[in-house]
């Protein structure tokens, strides 16, 4: 055991500022106070913050802080910060340490270079920052600088989202009004408010830096845009859940106490499907609290693997013809009196608060089911969805055996049974039966019932969370809101209801599919029923301003039409920028790196080839290897003419949706091409020549 072993429960939450500081801190009154504002969602008065601010700043100030910063989710979906130190000069030359609540509750970090979608130009460079009360503040140690975190909203001089956080806190608002309406409709009065949750598991690669050093297409575009197939790839399937390796159960330990000390539950920890992949998996939380947890858990995990001399990956899909990346999102709504309303009980045929949140979540799917899908719409994300490999774009719903007998049941007029899930016999006389779970588990499906929550699958893993959660809780919002309405006004609740069920269960059930996702019937099947399947990240972005969507935003007041147009830009243009730098990088290798080395090795060749004949052998061996490698050189040569024209020309084009369709259609097949030519050429070139770090390193050393 270490010298400063400190057991978990001292450590955890070391580093924040949470409830229990802040009572021990703050005087009673400011306390109560302060919380109610929280709770309610008022505003904060100045009076009120002076006195947080500088209890906060003491706290801090004892663990070692210098600086405080307002951190923030700028669209670029990483975070951002400023740091200002709390020193305050005094005319007689010393310095005392200051921090006000003005400091504490707003900033106006110039921020101007971040993009705006148009929504601010950089002559009204005015973007301002706002302490989000409801997720706490905390302590960072990067090296020496110690700094007090303050999560916070951006967004410009007109008040104009310009971040990941301002619409997810709106969207919770929006979901928070329409469920306690339901609820209260049906009955309930002991709830005030109803929380969306999150737990997101995040998936990773960790490769050895030293690898990592020499790929400039890691470094530039976090995944490999050149390299042969490695001889064993995942098939064997004995990495998945296999014992931790020394070397990686070090850094999971590293990672999990770094991230206890910021009060980020990390739970669950393991190998996943591809050689060096892993996965973790914190204790759900609010949305907003566990989207800034999540952006934590990345950072934490890139900057403990470069500790241990690994580079953590965080990209879609690192590697070909192994399995991507995702973050699947465990999504579920809870009251403040802690009732999950996505939790069937023993008997989900009666539970009515059940059955209208599960049929509410389950036409909510289907009816915007193209703006779901183009919240996980990313250039990396594509080469997930869509691919041969899942989830596939097609969104669906897995509901297991109990409650799509229970949905069928409604569609014919009312539920009256649920199939019970009985005993598994496991045939071996030490082992006792165990209760069997009422819903099997679908690994396949992109969106999936897990016994109280939904898995929303096709979320990207280099991605925040915040996209993806702000659509599925203002979707689910609208479609409670339809509900409460008819519910207020209806003189039978019970009768209206079942109504409602029964009209969802018809409408909706062909979103339900419990089979394999992954098989080409399931894709025809699913075009005979009339769902969507958009296979490309412009395509699916291209949706995002239909009518239903900007109308769905603007009621809701999660996002004005300026604002979700800002947004698509922002999302198209990046999207041809990762395209458009990926194919600069490709050029470079291809040029600098393996096309010197193939004329090399051909030279070498040539030259083996005419001392054979010079000796009296045959060459015919030697001149077949120069001519498949002539032949390739060729090819590689011609395809990045090719791709140089293409890139050059896409971005070129004024049009955001133009170039990034460009990007699609002419220059990502352009850079495969010069990937197969690249790839053909490892597999003959002298592997000590080869100036690329193989896949089978990148993946199998440790
Ligand atoms: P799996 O078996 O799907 O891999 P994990 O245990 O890895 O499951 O992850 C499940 C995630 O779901 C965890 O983050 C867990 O906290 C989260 N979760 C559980 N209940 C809820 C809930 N009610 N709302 C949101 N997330 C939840
Ligand atoms: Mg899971």
């Amino acid at each position: 055991m270490s010298e400063n072993f400190e057991p978990v429960t001292v450590l955890f939450g070391k580093n924040v500022f949470n409830d229990v500081v802040m009572r021990e801190r703050l005087p009673k009154n400011v306390y109560k106070e302060f919380k109610k504002t929280i709770t309610e969602g008022r505003f904060l008065d100045t009076s009120l913050a002076n006195v947080v601010a500088n209890a906060m700043k003491d706290w801090a100030i004892e663990k070692g802080a210098t600086h405080f910063c307002h951190w923030f989710q700028p669209m670029t979906g990483l975070t951002a910060e400023k740091h200002d130190s709390f020193i305050s000069p005094t005319t007689e030359g010393t310095t005392i340490m200051e921090f006000s609540g003005k400091e504490l509750t707003q900033g106006e970090p110039d921020a101007s270079s971040f993009p705006s979608g148009g929504l601010r130009a950089t002559f009204e460079a005015r973007g301002y920052t706002a302490w989000d009360c409801t997720s706490p503040a905390f302590i960072k140690e990067t090296g020496k600088t110690v700094t007090l975190y303050i999560p916070c909203a951006f967004f410009s001089y007109n008040a104009e989202a310009l971040d990941k956080k301002t619409p997810l806190l709106r969207s919770m608002d929006a979901l928070n009004k329409q469920a306690i309406r339901v609820l209260k409709a049906l009955g309930n009065n002991t709830s005030n408010s109803v929380g969306a949750t999150l737990g997101p598991e995040q998936e990773y690669f960790l490769i050895d830096r030293r690898f990592f050093e020499k790929r400039l297409d890691l470094m530039l575009t976090g995944r490999t845009l050149f390299g042969a197939p490695t001889p064993r790839g995942q098939e064997m399937s004995d990495h998945y859940f296999g014992a931790l390796h020394e070397r990686i159960a070090s850094f999971m330990h590293e990672v999990n106490v770094e991230l206890w000390k910021l009060g980020v539950s990390a739970k669950t920890q393991h190998n996943e499907v591809a050689p060096n992949q892993y996965e973790l998996a914190p204790v759900f939380s609010t949305v907003n609290v566990a989207t800034d947890h999540n952006q934590l858990v990345m950072e934490t995990l890139q900057k403990v693997a470069l500790r241990h001399n690994f580079v953590c990956l965080l990209h879609e899909k690192p590697f070909t013809g192994v399995n991507g990346s995702g973050k699947h999102n465990n999504w579920s709504m809870v009251t403040d009196d802690g009732i999950n309303l996505l939790d069937p009980g023993s008997t989900p045929h009666d539970n009515m608060v059940f059955l209208v949140m599960l049929c509410a979540v389950i036409r909510a799917v289907d009816k915007y089911a193209k703006l779901l899908r183009a919240s996980v719409a990313t250039a990396g994300n594509d080469h997930r969805l869509g691919a041969h490999e899942a989830p596939p774009a097609i969104v669906s719903v897995f509901l297991g055996d109990q409650l799509t007998d229970i949905l069928e049941q409604l569609a014919a007029g009312g539920a009256k049974e649920s199939k019970a899930g009985g005993h598994l016999k496991l045939g071996v006389s030490v082992l006792p039966p165990l209760p069997k779970d009422s819903t099997d588990r679908n690994r396949t499906s992109p969106f999936a019932f897990t016994g109280n929550k939904f898995e929303f699958r096709m979320v990207g893993s280099s991605q925040s969370t915040a996209g993806p959660m702000f659509v599925l809780n203002t979707i689910v919002a609208d479609v409670l809101k339809e509900i409460a309405d008819e519910l207020e006004k209806s003189s039978n609740v019970k009768t209206s209801a079942q109504k409602i069920l029964n009209k969802i269960a018809k409408e909706h059930s062909r979103v339900i599919y419990n089979g394999d996702n992954y098989t080409a019937e399931w894709a025809k099947e699913a075009e005979k029923r009339g769902l969507p399947n958009i296979k490309s990240t412009v395509e699916s972005l291209e949706t995002i301003m239909d009518d239903e969507n900007v109308k769905l935003f603007v009621n809701h007041k999660v996002l004005s039409k300026a604002e979700l147009n800002a947004r698509t830009e922002i999302l198209l243009d990046a999207y041809s920028m990762t395209i458009n730098i990926e194919a600069k990088t490709t050029l470079n290798i291809a040029q600098r790196q393996i096309l010197p080395v193939a004329i090399e090795y051909s030279g070498k060749l040539a030259k083996a080839a005419e001392r054979i004949g010079n000796a009296g052998s045959n060459p015919d061996t030697q001149k077949k290897i120069l001519d498949k490698t002539c032949e390739l050189i060729s090819e590689l040569n011609n395809g990045i003419d090719e791709l140089k024209k293409a890139a050059a020309a896409a971005i070129g084009i004024d049009d955001t949706a133009k170039r990034a369709e460009n990007c699609r259609d002419i220059v990502v097949p352009a850079m495969s091409r010069v990937r197969k030519a690249a790839d053909s050429l490892e597999m003959i070139v002298d592997a000590r020549m080869w100036p690329l770090p193989t896949y089978a390193e990148m993946l199998f050393v440790k």
